[in-house]
């Protein structure tokens, strides 16, 4: 399955959700609060009631879309997910959030996911001082994230770091909002996750 291209603001209204997939543009307008209907759907409120198995597989789906994980790559998160020792649920949460791009958008070097994957792959960003554009690629606690000395003199990294004051970190990332460089400190903290999903539901979705 190709990843999805098409208007995101679609899915949030087929879920009839805001599931943040534009990043710091959902905050200031937001198509969902001018269209709650369904695509193709002119009116609210007609929303069918959905089987335990759509709702789970619901949950997996928006968890997909709100990391743009492919069905393969997820399957193989929650398999590594399952491996690990502690819950699974939040297991596969973690693996997400400790993606590049997830944690380039985190760090504020990016306004979305969907630029923060552009940047990694262009070779904007070094991991642990080696250019890395490979934007699944995996970071763990004590990871450090910069910049290449080149990307230091674009026009967007300028912007970027002028930005940096409204950026919102979560506190399990620092962040030197002077120089653009940051650490993993800790591992992720799952209730901060990106998105509205819920990880039990996806666990029950697989366990079947
Ligand atoms: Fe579009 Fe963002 Fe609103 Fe979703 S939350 S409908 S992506 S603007």
């Amino acid at each position: 399955m190709a990843r999805y291209t098409g208007p995101v603001c679609r899915i949030c209204r087929r879920y009839g959700e805001k599931l943040m997939l534009k990043g710091d543009k959902c905050v200031t307008k937001c198509t969902l609060d001018k269209r709650p209907t369904p695509p193709g759907e002119q009116k609210a409120g007609r929303r069918r009631k959905l089987s335990d198995r759509a709702l789970q597989l619901r949950e997996k789906q928006k968890a997909r879309y709100s990391y743009g994980v492919l069905e393969k790559q997820f399957v193989d998160y929650y398999e590594d997910a399952v491996r690990l020792p502690g819950v699974t649920g939040e297991n596969l949460v973690r693996l997400l959030e400790l993606r590049l791009d997830n944690i380039v958008h985190k760090m504020g070097f990016a306004d979305s996911l969907k630029q923060a994957r552009q940047v990694v792959r262009h070779g904007h960003i070094m991991l642990n001082g080696r250019k890395t554009d490979i934007p699944s690629a995996a970071t763990r606690a004590g990871d450090v994230i910069g910049w290449t000395a080149t990307s230091k003199k674009t026009e967007y990294f300028k912007i970027a770091r002028e930005n940096m004051s409204s950026k919102n970190i979560p506190g399990w990332l620092n962040v030197d909002r002077e120089q653009m460089t940051g650490r993993v400190v800790s591992p992720p903290v799952p209730s901060e996750r990106h998105g509205t999903f819920d990880p039990a539901v996806i666990v029950e979705y697989y366990s079947r």
